[in-house]
């Protein structure tokens, strides 16, 4: 067994249990044995009934997040870690982050989703269970690049030139401390996109075993820029396209797991150069959401008592 789904969404289980053969065989077509295996049992430890929420209070109330009614299905995680990025890109700190891994899975998340076309919920989840798998075989995964952003970068949003320009303002900053944080910006964006892209082509990849057409326009299409001009010279936007055109679906998969070592997100800041290495010796733990919630608790005493 591969994917797994202990939500309350009905509609999802019975969906589901008459599809799995075709699915978890097709997962392990698509990722080999060994790594299907360690899914299943990655699965099985860390995806308690808690790790699902299923409405929008549930998700609020979890994150302290006021997210709106119409936020979309996603893949959440915890993560506690006590280091700092530096403005250099180096890791300050212990490098060993704790993470768990949730869903926010619901018939209004549905309906937010890119995926409602389909008419099957299933269809949203296993795109978000596919984010899951790049999660947890990715080391250290993508999904965490949020936590290892610095100071006025905020790599989960779209770049809005106006929105970017506001937040600089007051912040005393020379034109190239601006351009520096804005090219930050689009390699981060980079990194999301082909994210992102990457769980499209395994979506695809999954739900044709079952039906599901995911028909991907942009797939082999020439990419779009948005170009700006900066003190430090051109800036560098993805607006749309393919990042993975001259790459087979398998090759993709295959390299957005390995993505620190395959992936090529080129910058003339020194400073991805050197998170991408100081990403290398971070060691990730992955938990349950309340094994999580619990050793937060244990580290909270122990900072408490001094130590
Ligand atoms: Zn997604």
């Amino acid at each position: 067994m591969v994917i797994e789904y202990r939500g309350r969404l009905q509609e999802i289980r019975r969906d589901l249990d008459a599809h799995r053969d075709a699915i978890d065989q097709r997962y392990t077509e698509v990722l080999g044995y060994e790594r299907a295996r360690k899914v299943y049992e990655a699965s099985e430890r860390l995806l308690t009934p808690e790790s699902f929420l299923g409405d929008i209070d549930e998700l609020r109330q979890a994150t302290g997040s006021d997210f709106p009614h119409d936020t979309a299905n996603k893949l959440g995680a915890g993560v506690h870690a006590d280091f700092v990025i530096d403005e250099h890109g180096y890791i300050k700190g212990n490098p060993t982050v704790h993470t768990a891994p949730f869903f926010y899975i619901s018939e209004a998340g549905f309906e937010a989703s890119s995926y409602r076309h389909t008419n099957r919920p299933l269809a949203s989840y296993v795109h978000e269970y596919n984010h899951f798998i790049f999660y947890l075989l990715q080391e250290p995964p993508l999904y965490l690049m949020d936590f290892f952003a610095v100071d006025g970068i905020t790599p989960g949003k779209t770049f809005h030139l106006d929105i970017f320009m506001k937040e600089m303002e007051g912040r005393n900053l020379s034109p190239s401390d601006v351009a520096n944080i804005m090219k930050r910006y689009a390699v981060f964006g980079m990194m999301k996109d082909s994210h992102e892209r990457a769980t499209e082509i395994l979506d695809r990849q999954i739900l044709g075993s079952i039906g599901i057409d995911i028909p991907l326009e942009w797939r082999g299409k020439n990419r779009i820029y948005m170009i700006m001009r900066s003190p430090l010279g051109n800036i560098v936007f993805p607006m749309g396209g393919d990042p993975f055109a001259s790459s087979t679906d398998e090759e993709v998969v295959e390299n957005m797991i390995g993505w620190v070592e395959s992936l090529d997100f080129r910058s003339s800041d020194p400073y991805f150069t050197n998170l991408l290495g100081s990403l290398k010796g971070v060691r990730i733990r992955r938990h349950a959401v309340n094994h999580l919630e619990e050793l937060e608790k244990r580290l909270e005493r122990r900072n408490k008592r001094g130590n």
